[in-house]
């Protein structure tokens, strides 16, 4: 078993990281498995190093640390313009000029009813889907342009999706979990995969990077669960393996309300300066004091 934990560094590590990072890390333990850590940088935007060195600090504070050096998104941008390239040739992705006024505006025309809300906001329109002739993707791939899959097309060759859930997803149901071309189409529609201002979109890296990395069981938030049927027709289209995904439960504040990055009252760097032990931090997520004794019944081995 190889699992993960895949932050982006643009803020410090709090509570609902620690959950996600040690419960990767102790599956893997209970397994005999290996625990893994990608850095989610390509936004250069947002990412800053001394964000990364407080997460690689936290986690080896925590006991959480990695068994492989870091996978870092800004060293695979070569990865991600070949897998577009691939999808360019089969003309299963399309550039896309509209902005996000446009979009909204296609998509609440009067005739419409209610637009469709996504993993991705609204549900594209469709705009600039048929812009071009059939045979440009024997034509170079235009580069400074956000890139559109093609949800219709991509079906034409997938059928529904499937995978295997193993946490929780929201109606609580676990193992195989589909979703049916009427429901992609509906519900998800033409997600971006190459966004303007850089190479390649979360949904596309997370994809290739796991791929990569060899990851068998992704453990994530459940914020992140009408996503993954995205990811799992991008495995199908690009030929790589699917995964188990374990989605868990968002840590939330007294309130009630989900934790955010900018919540630095919850960051595992202001509890450690107030002198609490990675067993206090544990116990506040709710995880067994040591990893040996945890359980996971729906996971083999
Ligand atoms: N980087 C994402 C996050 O911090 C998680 C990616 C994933 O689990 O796919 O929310
Ligand atoms: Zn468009």
């Amino acid at each position: 078993m190889r699992t993960r934990f895949a932050p982006s560094p643009t803020g410090p590590l709090h509570l609902g990281h620690a959950y996600s990072a040690l419960l990767a890390h102790d599956m893997a333990r209970a397994a005999g498995g290996r625990f893994l850590l990608r850095i989610e940088d390509i936004d250069t935007t947002r990412s800053r190093p001394e964000w990364e060195r407080q997460i690689l600090d936290d986690l080896d504070w925590l006991g959480a640390t990695p068994d492989e050096p870091p996978l870092r998104q800004s060293d695979r941008i070569g990865a991600y313009e070949r897998a577009l390239d691939t999808l360019w040739r089969r003309e299963l992705i399309y550039p896309c000029t509209c902005t996000r006024r446009d979009i909204a505006a296609a998509a609440s025309a009067p005739q419409e009813g209610a637009p469709p809300i996504g993993p991705d906001g609204l549900a594209y329109p469709g705009t600039c889907r048929d812009c071009l002739p059939a045979g440009y993707g024997a034509k170079p791939r235009p580069q400074g342009a956000a890139l559109r899959l093609n949800m219709r097309r991509a079906l034409a060759l997938t059928g529904a999706v499937t995978f295997i859930e193993t946490g929780e997803s929201p109606e609580g149901l676990t193992g195989a979990r589909t979703t049916s071309p009427d429901t992609f189409q509906a519900e998800i529609g033409d997600v971006v995969l190459s966004r303007r201002d850089f190479t390649g979109s979360y949904h596309l890296s997370v994809v290739l990077d796991d791929a990569a990395q060899r990851i068998t069981l992704v453990p994530r938030g459940c914020d992140l669960f009408s996503a993954t049927p995205i990811h799992v027709l991008l495995q199908c289209l690009l030929d790589l393996p699917t995964p188990t995904y374990h989605h868990h439960r968002l840590i939330r504040d007294e309130a009630g309300k989900r934790l955010a990055k900018r919540d630095d009252a919850r960051a595992i760097a202001t509890y450690r300066a107030d002198g609490a032990t990675p067993g206090d931090i544990r116990a506040m997520v709710g995880l067994a004091a040591h990893p040996g004794l945890l359980r996971f019944p729906n996971i083999p081995g």
